[in-house]
C-alpha cells in the first residue's frame, strides 16, 4: 500500500516512528534539522507494511508452547539448553507437540521419515517459532520436519550426490572444483538436519533411505586436507563446511582457521554455517565459540587475509530479536557475515517472502549474497520450483534494494559445473523443463542439464515425462535444439 504524504504524517505520529520528533528535536547533530523545509517529492511513502522487517519478536514466544512454557529467558536463550533439547526423533517430538498438533500430523512424519535423506533433528528455538495450528504451510515446518502426505515422486534425474562432489574430491572431506578454492568438509554433524541437504549423502547419520558416507572429523585425519592445500599454490579461498561449523569444538575451529591463515598462498576463508538461523543464542552464550571465530577473524585481519561467517537463512520466521542480537555482537567485533539462501517451494518462492528475507536480512548488516536454484536432491521433490519461477523472482527482486544487498540467482550446476547464474542458461524448454548450461571455468567441453520438477510443467509436459522410454530422447532433443550437440553432456 501506498500512502500520500499526510496519510503519512499521520501515521508516523501514531506508531512505529512516534519518537522521531523527539529524535530530531533533542538529539545533536540531528537538532540541526528542525527548521528545515522538507520539499515535496513525487515518490510516495511506502506503506508501514513495507518497513515490517525492522520488527523483530522480542517476546518469550517459546512459553506459548506448553513443553517450554516454565522455562526462563536465561535457560531459553542458554545453548547448552537448546543442544539438550534438541528434538532428535518422532517419540521426542511427540511428547513435544502433545496436545498442539493432531495425531495424524505425527503419524504423516513416522511415515516421512520413512523415505526422507535425513535424520530428523530440530532445535528447540524452531520448534518454538513453528505455527503448530498450521504445521503443513509453516516455512521451517516445511524445511526441517518431513511429510509423507505431499511427498511428491522423485524426477527420474534426481540423485543423492546431485553436485557430483566426490568426483571432484582429491582427498576425503576436500572438494576441489575451482582452481582457487576448495571446500573443506571438516565434519559431517549439524545443529539441525535439513529435508533438502545437498549433502544428504554425507552429512548426519544413516536413514532408512540413505547409507551415508563419513567425512574425516578429527584433527589428525585434516592433515592430509592442509598438505594437499599447502601443495597447491593456485587456491587462494577455502570454504569450512560440513556438516556445520558450529559444531566444531571452539579448539578445533581456531586450529583450522590458524592452520589455513599460516598458509601464505591462502587469502580468504569462509566459515558456513546454518548456526544463526537455527540457533543464534550461541553466538551470545558460548563465549568460547564466538571468541575462537572473532580470533580468527582478528588474526586474519592482521594478516591482511578475510574471515568470513556465511550463513544460512532461508525464511524471516527463523529470525527474532535473539538473532539481531547475535548478528550485532558478531558485527561489532568486525565479523562479516554472508547469506546463502535455498529457494525453497513454501518458504521463500513468493515475492513478498524473499524481499522481507533480503531485507531483514540486510537490516542486520548480514549481507544476502546468494539464493541457490534448489538442487536436484532425492526426496525434495515438494520443495523446488522450475527455472522458469527463479528467473522471475529474480527480475522481481532486483531493484528493491542496493545492489550489494541483492542476492545473485544461482544454479549450481548438477554434475559439477559449479554455479552459473540461473539465467545464463544456453537452452530453456519450459514445456519439458530441461534447461542447459555451460561451465567453461570448469571445463571448456562440458554441459550441464537441470531438470524442473514434474509437476511444474504444463500438463504436456507432464505427460512427456510419464512415459518412461522416451526420456532419453527427451534429453537427446533438448540437447540437439541447443545447438550443443558437439559438447559432452554431464548426466551423473
Ligand atoms: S545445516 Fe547445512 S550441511 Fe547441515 S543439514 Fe542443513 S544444509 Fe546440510
Amino acid at each position: 500500500m501506498i500512502y500520500t504524504k499526510q496519510e503519512f504524517e499521520k501515521i508516523r505520529k501514531a506508531s512505529l516512528f512516534s519518537n522521531l520528533p523527539n529524535i530530531i528535536t533533542e538529539q545533536k547533530p540531528l537538532s540541526e534539522l528542525k527548521n528545515q523545509e522538507i520539499p515535496d517529492h513525487d515518490k510516495s511513502f511506502v506503506g508501514l507494511k513495507s518497513l515490517s522487517h525492522r520488527e523483530f519478536n522480542s517476546t518469550e514466544f517459546w512459553r506459548d508452547i506448553p513443553a517450554f512454557k516454565n522455562v526462563t529467558k536465561d535457560e531459553f536463550l542458554d545453548v547448552k539448553f537448546q543442544n539438550k533439547n534438541t528434538v532428535r526423533n518422532l517419540a521426542k517430538l511427540e511428547e513435544f507437540t502433545k496436545g498442539i498438533v493432531d495425531k495424524s500430523f505425527i503419524e504423516d512424519v513416522r511415515q516421512g521419515i520413512k523415505h526422507a535423506p535425513m535424520n530428523l533433528s530440530i532445535s528447540p528455538y524452531l520448534l518454538s517459532l513453528i505455527d503448530w495450528a498450521n504445521p503443513y504451510e509453516d516455512p521451517l515446518r516445511i524445511q526441517f520436519i518431513p511429510v509423507q502426505s505431499i511427498t511428491k515422486e522423485n524426477h527420474p534425474k534426481l540423485m543423492l550426490d546431485s553436485l557430483g562432489e566426490q568426483g571432484d574430491s582429491p582427498v576425503d572431506g576436500l572438494v576441489h572444483r575451482y582452481a582457487d578454492k576448495v571446500l573443506f568438509l571438516a565434519l559431517d554433524v549439524c545443529p539441525v538436519y535439513c529435508r533438502f541437504c545437498t549433502r544428504s549423502y554425507a552429512v548426519g547419520g544413516d536413514t532408512e533411505l540413505v547409507n551415508k558416507m563419513k567425512f574425516n572429523n578429527a584433527p589428525e585425519k585434516w592433515k592430509k586436507a592442509f598438505a594437499y592445500i599447502a601443495s597447491r599454490p593456485e587456491i587462494e579461498d577455502v570454504v569450512v563446511s560440513g556438516g556445520d561449523a558450529y559444531m566444531l569444538a571452539p579448539n578445533r575451529l581456531k586450529l583450522i582457521g590458524e592452520t589455513l591463515l599460516s598458509i601464505p598462498h591462502i587469502r580468504r576463508i569462509r566459515i558456513a554455517t546454518k548456526g544463526p538461523a537455527v540457533m543464534p543464542m550461541k553466538i551470545l552464550s558460548d563465549a568460547n565459540w564466538s571468541n575462537a571465530l572473532i580470533d580468527i577473524v582478528k588474526l586474519g585481519r592482521e594478516k591482511g587475509k578475510e574471515v568470513a561467517l556465511h550463513t544460512h537463512f532461508n525464511s524471516a520466521n527463523e529470525i527474532t530479536e535473539i538473532t539481531r542480537q547475535a548478528m550485532l555482537h558478531l558485527f561489532k567485533n568486525g565479523v562479516i557475515v554472508r547469506n546463502q539462501s535455498v529457494l525453497i517451494k513454501g518458504v521463500n518462492n513468493t515475492l513478498e517472502s524473499m524481499v522481507h528475507l533480503i531485507k531483514k536480512l540486510s537490516y542486520m548488516n548480514v549481507q544476502p549474497y546468494y539464493v541457490y536454484q534448489h538442487d536436484m536432491v532425492e526426496g525434495t521433490e515438494d520443495m523446488r520450483t522450475s527455472v522458469k519461477q527463479t528467473i522471475e523472482l529474480e527480475k522481481n527482486v532486483r531493484g528493491i534494494t542496493a545492489g550489494f544487498n541483492t542476492p545473485l540467482f544461482v544454479m549450481d550446476a548438477p554434475g559439477g559445473g559449479g554455479k552459473r547464474d540461473v539465467h545464463s542458461c544456453e537452452y530453456y524448454d519450459e514445456v519439458t523443463g530441461i534447461s542447459i548450461y555451460r561451465s567453461p571455468s570448469v571445463n571448456e567441453q562440458n554441459i550441464y542439464l537441470y531438470f524442473d520438477p514434474i509437476e511444474s510443467l504444463p500438463t504436456l509436459g507432464q505427460k512427456l515425462w510419464e512415459d518412461k522410454t522416451i526420456h532419453d530422447e527427451l534429453i537427446k532433443n533438448a540437447i540437439k535444439n541447443s545447438g550443443l550437440s558437439s559438447y559432452t553432456p554431464v548426466l551423473s
